[in-house]
């Protein structure tokens, strides 16, 4: 049995991670839930699997949950702060971590459990992004096991050789007969829909994935593109791809999750339906395939799959992302930052659908090159762009 921290636990991916745990009882002593604001969710999680400890982000959330677990006599314990849940990360206490906190938020947590060389299931794909090279240096120095849990990257990694699924991060592709990674991405909800009513698009349409159901902000840069172009970036630290070894395509349908192509002209994709407890359950299985929960895909219901290049005009924010990757890493993590205020606001009705890029790339244009040596450089960074961001909202774009 391993001892299993949730970072994100009352969100989607939390959902369905512990989904697979209760699939799979054996496996994983669940130790340590964290959530933000969902009070009542995590009572009834901490009811269901008694973690020994728990976490909310937000004061009132935490003080209340308290109270409540009190009241139902539960031996979770509830911790005071940030720092000791960074310290609980780092102990023995918790082997493995799955990392689904959303946002750049979940940056400290993760990086908390990399450099305690924890096993970690990848998903917020944004810390990552934010921290590239970091990140990447911090896995190699701590000897910490990072699996991919996005369904791409962990199609990629699963059509991978085991010589390079053994050095994430620092993979050498070439060495390994790999010419493409082919990062594949649905297109969104409005793959179809005419450029110029792309300025009516409201939140309500904009989150509804066509076949993915997902938490609202991944949701919403779905439908912009914005999450395949942070997963570009994600790919590229991921496998050490360099630009010419890495591709968008576009394949609606979603069953296949992303691809590897080798120099011999093989092409391997993993498949399946679009369920996140399948990469859950490939990441927590480790070595083993695990019961999922998530059926298997039937071929027959779906005869048609098809393929084609992004279009930058229906997608900015995925050109704006691409460019980024390859400005550095000050260029990525703005992008990121910039990206969260402009989602937020277009949710809270405060800016249009076609402002999201508008507003990414205005931040973008007055970010300065800068090599990064530092966490705390980046935090800097993070809180500039998201300062610009929302003056630029205030003054100029606010509907
Ligand atoms: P979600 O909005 O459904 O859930 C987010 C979780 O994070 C919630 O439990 C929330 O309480 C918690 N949270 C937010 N801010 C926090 C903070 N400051 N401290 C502690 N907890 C905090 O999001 P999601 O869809 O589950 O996505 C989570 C991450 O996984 C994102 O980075 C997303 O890009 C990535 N991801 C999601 C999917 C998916 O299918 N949902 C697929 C691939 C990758
Ligand atoms: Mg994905």
């Amino acid at each position: 049995m391993k001892n299993l921290a949730v970072l994100g636990a009352t969100g989607s991916i939390g959902d369905s991670t512990l989904s697979v745990c209760r699939n799979n009882p054996e496996l994983y002593t669940v130790k340590l839930l964290v959530a933000s604001t969902s009070v009542d969710k995590m009572l009834s999680l901490c009811l269901e699997f008694n973690p020994s400890y728990v976490a909310m982000s937000c004061p009132n959330a935490t003080a209340e949950l308290a109270f409540k677990l009190k009241q139902e006599n539960s031996a979770s314990q509830v911790l005071n702060d940030e720092d000791e849940l960074l310290q609980l990360l780092s102990s023995a206490e918790i082997d493995s971590v799955m990392a689904a906190i959303v946002g750049g938020a979940g940056l400290k947590t993760t990086l908390a459990a990399v450099k305690a060389g924890k096993e970690i299931f990848l998903a917020n794909k944004e810390s990552l992004v934010m921290s590239g090279q970091l990140f990447i240096d911090a896995v190699k120095l701590s000897g910490a096991k990072l699996w991919p849990v996005d369904s791409e990257h962990n199609a990629i990694y699963q059509a991978l050789s085991p010589i390079l699924q053994d050095c994430i991060g620092h993979c050498d592709l070439t060495a390994q007969g790999v010419s493409k990674i082919l990062l594949t991405g649905s297109g969104g909800p409005f793959l179809n829909t005419p450029l110029d009513s792309f300025n009516t698009i409201s939140p309500a349409q904009a989150v509804k994935h066509p076949n993915w159901s997902m938490g609202q902000k991944i949701s919403i840069d779905s439908a912009t593109m914005m999450n395949k172009g942070l997963e570009y970036i994600e790919a590229r630290w991921l496998f050490n791809a360099s630009r010419e070894q890495l591709q968008v395509i576009i394949h609606p349908q979603s069953v296949i999750h992303s691809m590897v192509q080798y120099i011999d002209g093989s092409v391997i994709a993993q498949m399946g339906n679009a369920d996140m407890r399948i990469p859950i359950a490939h990441v927590m299985g480790g070595a083993k395939r695990i019961e999922s929960g998530a059926g298997n895909f039937d071929f027959f219901t779906s005869p048609e799959f098809s393929f084609m290049a992004p279009d930058y005009d229906r997608y900015p924010c995925l050109k704006l992302a691409i460019d980024a990757c390859y400005q550095g890493q000050h260029a990525t993590t703005t992008l990121n930052a910039a990206n969260e205020i402009a989602v937020d606001a277009f949710l809270n009705g405060n800016i249009l659908f076609t402002q999201i890029s508008q507003l990414v790339d205005r931040v973008l244009q007055k970010t300065k090159t800068q090599s990064i040596s530092s966490i705390e450089q980046l935090m800097e960074i993070d809180l500039i762009a998201k300062v610009s961001a929302r003056e630029i909202i205030q003054r100029d774009l606010l509907c």
